[in-house]
């Protein structure tokens, strides 16, 4: 039951994980694990706050994708693979998808590759469903005026071109696994967001 986030920035994937996590939570209780990588594993952190670190301006996109999928794989033997044994429900904000969107189409090291780069780093755990918010890339641009200071803050990163390459990167994604990713969109008004993703939940996982 391993559910996951995902979405280019500015698509307040974050905000209805939330909502959702407040209406479900009394209801599942200690079946309920809710994470986010690095999943506050003390090895994870420590490589994010490699990737974060904004004085390390000059690092390399593989090296990015790397370091991404090294905290990955912590959080996956710490946090994740422990709970989906137990069968909790699992809900984690972002996971490979991200990577293919973000490393692969966003810093242009190609999909394919880093798909492989991540087999390695996950042994094919998958989530059983992605709830993908999409959102055009002008106005998911306009929603991150002002970046968190613990959000990556690169300069191409900010960029339309960027965002464009990430968002596309989850629509081919969204396209290539229709079973696995649903599509919501994330333009709506936040209560209808919140009540599709729930639907969608609730489509896989009828109580
Ligand atoms: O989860 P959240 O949207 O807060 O992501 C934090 C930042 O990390 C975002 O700005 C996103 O662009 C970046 N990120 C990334 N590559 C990933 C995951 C996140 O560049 N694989
Ligand atoms: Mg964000």
């Amino acid at each position: 039951k391993f559910i996951t986030f995902e979405g280019p920035d500015g698509a307040g994937k974050t905000s209805v994980l939330n909502e959702i996590i407040a209406k479900i939570a009394p209801k599942l209780g200690a079946q309920l694990v809710v994470t986010r990588e690095p999943g506050g594993t003390h090895i994870a952190e420590a490589i994010r706050n490699v990737i974060l670190d904004t004085e390390n301006t000059d690092m390399d996109p593989r090296t990015e994708a790397l370091l991404f999928a090294a905290a990955r794989r912590q959080h996956i033997t710490q946090i994740i693979q422990p709970a989906l044994d137990t069968d909790k429900f699992v809900f984690c904000d972002r996971f490979v998808d991200s990577s293919v969107a973000y490393q692969g189409a966003g810093r242009k090291i190609g999909a394919d590759e880093v798909w492989q780069m991540n087999k390695f780093a996950t042994e094919g755990l998958m989530p059983n469903l992605t709830l993908y918010f999409d959102v055009p890339s002008e106005v998911g641009l306009t929603r991150i005026q002002n970046f968190r200071a613990d959000e990556i803050n690169r300069l191409d990163q900010a960029s339309l071109s960027f965002h464009r390459r990430v968002r596309e990167a989850y629509l081919t994604l969204q396209n290539k696994y229709p079973e696995r990713i649903v599509l919501i969109d994330a333009t709506q008004p936040f209560e209808a967001v919140v009540a599709d993703a729930m639907q969608a939940i609730t489509h896989q996982y009828p109580e």
